[in-house]
């Protein structure tokens, strides 16, 4: 590895790292990755989707993250399992003990030298000896002997490790997608949810919304077309959602017929406006039945709409939005609640 690219690698990471922390990014290894690649500024995509999801967010939700890391970063998937984690970050480790070595090797050279170049200006003052001389110039020559041969472990050892980090990628390709996404819906699961609210909660942001959706009747639904065909209804509801998500807001399956949405920075008469617009369109949905060549076209859901408070539980938010979601199943189903 060059000297150049030494030197460009650490300002990088004197560049990303105050960055992480002034955003509350945990310091994983795919996070590094992610915040050494955005301030590298060499991938222009990245560069755009990250200023806009910061000049709209007080912090760096970690799923977004995770997705830009996946989409720039990694490609094909990545990081997920704790196994992956724990292999990368063991590789860190070496890396870093590499870079520390390497550094110590270079300084002493960088010493060494100074001290022999020093020497140079004597031979002549003090008139050296020819052995003086040659002398000094093996020193010289060991020196950089040594300089070359740590620069060159370095090379290999990172060679090394990129070539392991192809392989994991591949290998946990799947394994990741079934940590964070629902395999029926593709949208992001219980999971990646849980993990996302946590962050925007600790980090205290305001004007967050919460919708919660739930598919009215769905037990009926099934009782009559089958399960089969309630998993499509599933699919065909997770899609309409996702497609209507905008800007930073996230769309989740929440469990069984149930979906979630966040909305940060915004109102709850947007967000409530947003859930209504939403159950226009499932209202709308129409899916025919293979079997019996039916078309189905009476699926409908309700839909409770809360804004977080300041210094509330996860818990709470949710209990609020799903004590809106009851009341919107007890006034008839197919609403909106709070109007
Ligand atoms: P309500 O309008 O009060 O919400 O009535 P509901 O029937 O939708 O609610 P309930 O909680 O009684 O039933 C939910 C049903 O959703 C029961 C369950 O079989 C169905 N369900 C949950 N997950 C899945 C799934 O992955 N696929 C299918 N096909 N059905 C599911
Ligand atoms: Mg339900
Ligand atoms: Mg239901």
């Amino acid at each position: 590895m060059s000297k150049e690219l030494i030197v460009e690698s650490a300002n990088n990471l004197k560049k990303a790292l105050p960055l992480m922390m002034k955003y509350s990014v945990p310091t994983t290894p795919s996070n590094y990755a992610l915040w050494y690649h955005y301030v590298a500024e060499k991938n222009l995509a990245l560069k755009e989707s990250m200023d806009h999801l910061l000049a709209s967010s007080s912090i760096c939700p970690p799923i977004q993250a995770e997705s830009l890391y996946r989409e720039h970063v990694s490609s094909p998937l990545e990081a997920g399992t704790w196994e992956f984690r724990s292999t990368i970050e063991k590789m860190m480790t070496q890396l870093d003990q590499l870079v520390t070595d390497t550094h110590s090797d270079t300084n002493e050279f960088a010493q060494s030298f100074e001290k022999n170049v020093a020497n140079i200006s004597k031979v002549e003052e003090e008139g050296w000896s020819l052995d003086e001389v040659v002398g000094l110039l093996k020193t010289l020559e060991k020196d950089a002997k040594h300089m070359r041969s740590a620069t060159q472990f370095f090379g290999n050892s990172l060679a090394m490790a990129t070539k392991e980090i192809g392989n994991l990628k591949v290998q946990l390709a799947e394994s990741r997608n079934a940590a964070m996404y629902d395999s029926l819906t593709g949208l992001f699961n219980r999971y990646a949810f849980d993990t996302e609210l946590s962050a925007y909660l600790q980090a205290d942001t305001k004007g967050l919304c919460l919708i919660l959706c739930d598919i009215d009747h769905f037990k009926k639904f099934n009782d009559t077309w089958g399960h089969l065909l309630g998993d499509q209804v599933l699919k065909a509801v997770g899609r309409k959602i996702n497609e209507s998500m905008r800007d930073e807001s996230t769309a989740y399956r929440f469990g069984g017929e149930e979906f979630v949405m966040l909305l940060p920075k915004t109102n709850i008469r947007i967000a409530r406006h947003f859930a209504e617009a939403i159950r226009k369109k499932l209202e709308k949905l129409s899916l025919k039945d293979k079997r019996s060549g039916q078309v189905i076209n009476s699926i409908t859901a309700s839909f409770g709409v809360v804004e977080s408070k300041p210094d509330e539980t996860m818990t709470d938010f949710i209990a609020r939005a799903d004590e809106y979601l009851y009341k919107a199943k007890s006034l008839g189903r197919n609403r909106v609640l709070p109007i």
